[in-house]
C-alpha cells in the first residue's frame, strides 16, 4: 500500500492541514447521511456507520476514508462504490477517487511518528473516545434528561451512585454519545475504562476461545475501572458470548466497578436475552431517550454547527429541525449537507438560497411519503388531546372541542390537498367558512400562543413520524 499523503507528511516533518482533515470529515458525514437514506438500514450499520473521511487532497481529487477491516474496504469498494461515487458527486459537485484505509494499516504506517493521528488511533490501551461527543456537546432536554444525569452520576461517583447504568432508544438519540463523554470524563480522571460494542465484544471472546486466551480475555476485563459497552441487542442469540458476557459482569460487578450499557429497546423487551443477563441489567438506573422536541433539535443544530465552525440564520436551523423528529443522525446528515454546500458554493450563500438548497435537497432525500388520510389526522389529534373523533366531528361548541376541531382543520388544509369544503363535509357537514375561519384562527394562534404551538408541533411530529 502506498502511504497516504498525511501520513508522508507527518514523516517528512510537514505540518498537516487541518482544513483538509476538517473537510473530508466534512463531505463524508455529508455522504452518509445521503447513503442512510437509500440502504437499507442493516447495510449501512455494518459498512458505513463506523467510516470516516480523514483526508481531502483536493489538489488530486482524492479523499482518504479509515474503514475497521480490510473486509469492509473490500466490500465498499466492490459492492458500493457507485452510489457512493455518486453521493460524492451530488455532496461537492465534482467526481474524486476514493482510498479506504483500515485502521490499523494507518497504524502502524504511523508508529515512527511522533504526533499521534487522532482520529486514526484505535490503539487498544488509550481508547480514543469521539471527540466531539462530550457532555459539553451534549444537548440536554426533556427527552433526555434522565439519561443525562445518570451519566454525569457515573463520571461523579463511578461504581458507586448506579451500577449498572442502562440507557435506550431509538438509534440517533444519543446514546453512544453519552457513552463516550463517560468515557472522556473518565479517562480524563485517570480511570481504566474501556469502550466496546457487543459485537466487539463478540469478536475478541470468540477469538479467544479460538486462540484459547480465555484468561487473558478476562484479565482484561477485570483490570477494569468502568466498562462501557454499547449496542448490546447484538449479543441477542449469541448464546456463547452471554455466558462470556455474564461471567464478565459479574466480576466487575462484585468489585463496584463501573457497568454502562447502551441498547436499541427496553429491557423488558429483550426476553430473547437470557433472563439472567437481563435481570443483572434492570438492577441499576435504566434511563430511557425519547425524540427530542422541536426546540431541543435547533439547539441541537446550532451545538453541531458550533463544532463544524458554520453558522446559519436561525429561520435555516428551523427549517431543518421541522422535517425529522425521530433521528438526530439525520438531521447531522442534514445540516452538514448544507454546510458542505454552503462551503463548496462559490459565493457566501444567501439565506434565501440555503433556503432553496434546503427544500430542493430534502426532496430528493426523504423517503417515500405516504400521505395522510383524513381519518389518520383525526385519529391522532383526538387522541393528543383525549376526546373522540366524533367528538371532533360532532354539533358540540364546547371550548375543549374546539380547539382541537380547529387544529383538525389546519391539518387537513396544510398536509393533505383537501378544499375547505371537503374539510368540512368530513367533519359533520360543516360549510366552507366555518373551515376557513378554523384555519386562520389556528394560524393566528401559532403566532401568539405558545402553547398551542407546542402542541401542534408535537402533533405534527406524530403525524411525520407515522409518515415515514
Ligand atoms: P445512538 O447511539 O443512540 O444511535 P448517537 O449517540 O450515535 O445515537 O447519536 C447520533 C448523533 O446525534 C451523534 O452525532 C450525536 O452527537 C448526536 N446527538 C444525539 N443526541 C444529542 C444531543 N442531545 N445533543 C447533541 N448531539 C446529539
Ligand atoms: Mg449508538
Amino acid at each position: 500500500m502506498s502511504y497516504p499523503k498525511y501520513v508522508r507528511f507527518f514523516k517528512e516533518g510537514i505540518f498537516l492541514n487541518e482544513n483538509q482533515i476538517k473537510k473530508a470529515q466534512n463531505i463524508w458525514q455529508a455522504v452518509l447521511g445521503k447513503v442512510e437514506m437509500k440502504i437499507p438500514k442493516a447495510s449501512f450499520e455494518t459498512w458505513l456507520k463506523d467510516t470516516s473521511g480523514i483526508f481531502y487532497d483536493e489538489e488530486h481529487s482524492i479523499i482518504d476514508i479509515k474503514v475497521n477491516s480490510s473486509f469492509t474496504a473490500q466490500y465498499l469498494q466492490e459492492r458500493m462504490t457507485g452510489l457512493i461515487e455518486r453521493e460524492i458527486n451530488e455532496v461537492i459537485g465534482k467526481p474524486i477517487k476514493i482510498n479506504y484505509l483500515q485502521g490499523t494499516e494507518l497504524v502502524q504506517d504511523t508508529n515512527n511518528i511522533d504526533t499521534p493521528i487522532h482520529t486514526v488511533n484505535p490503539a487498544k490501551k488509550h481508547i480514543p473516545f469521539n471527540p466531539n461527543y462530550t457532555f459539553d456537546s451534549f444537548v440536554v432536554g426533556d427527552n433526555n434528561q434522565l439519561a443525562f444525569a445518570g451519566a454525569k452520576a457515573v463520571t461523579d461517583y463511578p461504581g458507586k451512585a448506579f451500577n449498572p447504568v442502562v440507557f435506550y432508544s431509538g438509534v440517533g438519540l444519543g446514546k453512544t454519545h453519552l457513552l463516550h463523554a463517560i468515557g472522556h470524563t473518565l479517562q480524563s480522571q485517570g480511570k481504566n475504562v474501556t469502550y466496546i460494542t457487543s459485537e466487539e465484544f463478540t469478536n475478541q471472546y470468540i477469538s479467544a476461545i479460538k486462540n484459547q486466551t480465555t484468561e487473558i480475555f478476562r484479565e482484561n476485563f477485570r483490570n477494569l475501572d468502568a466498562l462501557l459497552i454499547d449496542d448490546l441487542q447484538f449479543l441477542i442469540g449469541k448464546e456463547q458470548t452471554q455466558e462470556g458476557f455474564f461471567h464478565t459482569f459479574n466480576e466487575l460487578h462484585m468489585q463496584n466497578k463501573q457497568i454502562v450499557v447502551a441498547l436499541d429497546r427496553p429491557l423488558n423487551k429483550l426476553n430473547v436475552l437470557e433472563p439472567r443477563i437481563t435481570s443483572r441489567l434492570s438492577g441499576g438506573l435504566t434511563a430511557d431517550i425519547q425524540r427530542p422536541s422541536f426546540e431541543t433539535r435547533v439547539a441541537i443544530l446550532q451545538t453541531k454547527a458550533a463544532t463544524l465552525q458554520v453558522q446559519f440564520p436561525q429561520n435555516i436551523y428551523e427549517m431543518m429541525a421541522k422535517k425529522t423528529s425521530s433521528n438526530i443522525r439525520q438531521l447531522e446528515g442534514l445540516l452538514n449537507r448544507v454546510a458542505a454546500w454552503s462551503q463548496f458554493s462559490k459565493d457566501k450563500a444567501t439565506s434565501n438560497e440555503l433556503a432553496d438548497f434546503l427544500s430542493h435537497d430534502l426532496e430528493a432525500i426523504s423517503e417515500p411519503i405516504k400521505t395522510l388520510n383524513s381519518e389518520e389526522i383525526i385519529q391522532i389529534v383526538s387522541e393528543y388531546f383525549s376526546i373522540t373523533p366524533d367528538q371532533i366531528k360532532g354539533k358540540k361548541r364546547n371550548k375543549n372541542l374546539l380547539i382541537p376541531r380547529q387544529i383538525v382543520m389546519y391539518l387537513l388544509r396544510e398536509e393533505t390537498s383537501m378544499s375547505f369544503s371537503a374539510i368540512g363535509k368530513i367533519l359533520g357537514n360543516r360549510d366552507h367558512s366555518t373551515v376557513l375561519h378554523g384555519c386562520v384562527k389556528i394560524t393566528e394562534l401559532l403566532i401568539k400562543d405558545n402553547n398551542i404551538k407546542k402542541q401542534i408541533l408535537d402533533i405534527k411530529d406524530t403525524l411525520l413520524e407515522i409518515n415515514s
